[in-house]
């Protein structure tokens, strides 16, 4: 691509399990196991597309779809939602290195599948990653979810940036990493849980998939890759 080598201005993060860590088992999947019938697949295409505030309307926007909840179904539900809130837990280096990039003149991004308490959550954890932020993207407010490439072409467009000037970070290869790439964005893989991404690591390795420009194990190592050279030049 002969736009390749075009300077970098933006760097665009994922949040869940790039940025913040935890709990282990999902909303979604959690909610699943309390509504009968429900699976967690159908819960996450409600959860993470509306804007719910509060989790009184959770409950509201999960009984329109899968019928009446009893007590003990909207107050598990209850119980959830304000454990989300407090949930996430900032990964090691992930605010320093969002700020070092801001410091070296990008614009920083957030680009995110993520349900309101969650979110509520990583505002908590990440106060600073938050505020230095040019450009806050969210299923929940935009009811879209990735891999679909609506997401990505906001971020761009509220950045005024081309694709190739920006960097797409996170951990999950099909919802970061591939639409990031067919985009012509660049794409730097945190490939925190090796383990989730085996297959997606063997079709690579295989030729059967496009690379990333770069893979990292984890956050706090995204500032020593090569990649941000070309910032540098562009920032004098
Ligand atoms: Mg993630």
């Amino acid at each position: 691509m002969p736009q390749s080598d075009a300077p970098i201005k933006a760097a665009i993060f994922d949040i869940g399990a790039t940025l913040v860590t935890g709990p282990p088992v999902a909303p979604n999947k959690v909610i699943a196991s309390i509504i009968k019938g429900a699976t967690a697949a159908e819960i996450a295409s409600i959860i993470m597309t509306t804007e719910l505030e509060s989790a009184s309307h959770a409950c509201k926007a999960l009984e329109a779809r899968f019928g009446d909840m009893d007590a003990q179904a909207c107050s598990e539900v209850f119980d959830l939602w304000h454990s989300q809130r407090t949930a996430p837990k900032e990964l090691e280096g992930a605010t320093d290195t969002v700020i070092a990039l801001k410091d070296r003149g990008l614009k920083i991004g957030l680009l995110s599948d993520i349900w309101n308490p969650y979110y509520a959550g990583v505002e908590r954890a990440l106060p600073r990653v938050i505020e230095c932020a040019d450009v806050i993207i969210l299923s929940c407010r935009t009811g879209f979810r990735k891999p679909n490439h609506a997401n990505f072409l906001r971020t761009l467009e509220e950045l005024d940036l081309r694709p190739e000037e920006t960097v797409m970070i996170g951990d999950t290869y099909t919802h970061d990493i591939l639409p990031a790439l067919e985009l012509g964005m660049k794409a730097v893989w945190v490939l925190a849980r090796p383990d989730r991404e085996a297959e997606h690591i063997i079709q690579i390795l295989n030729g059967q998939s496009p690379a990333p420009t770069a893979t990292v194990a984890s956050i706090s190592e995204i500032l020593s890759l090569d990649l941000w050279a070309a910032c540098k030049g562009s920032m004098v």
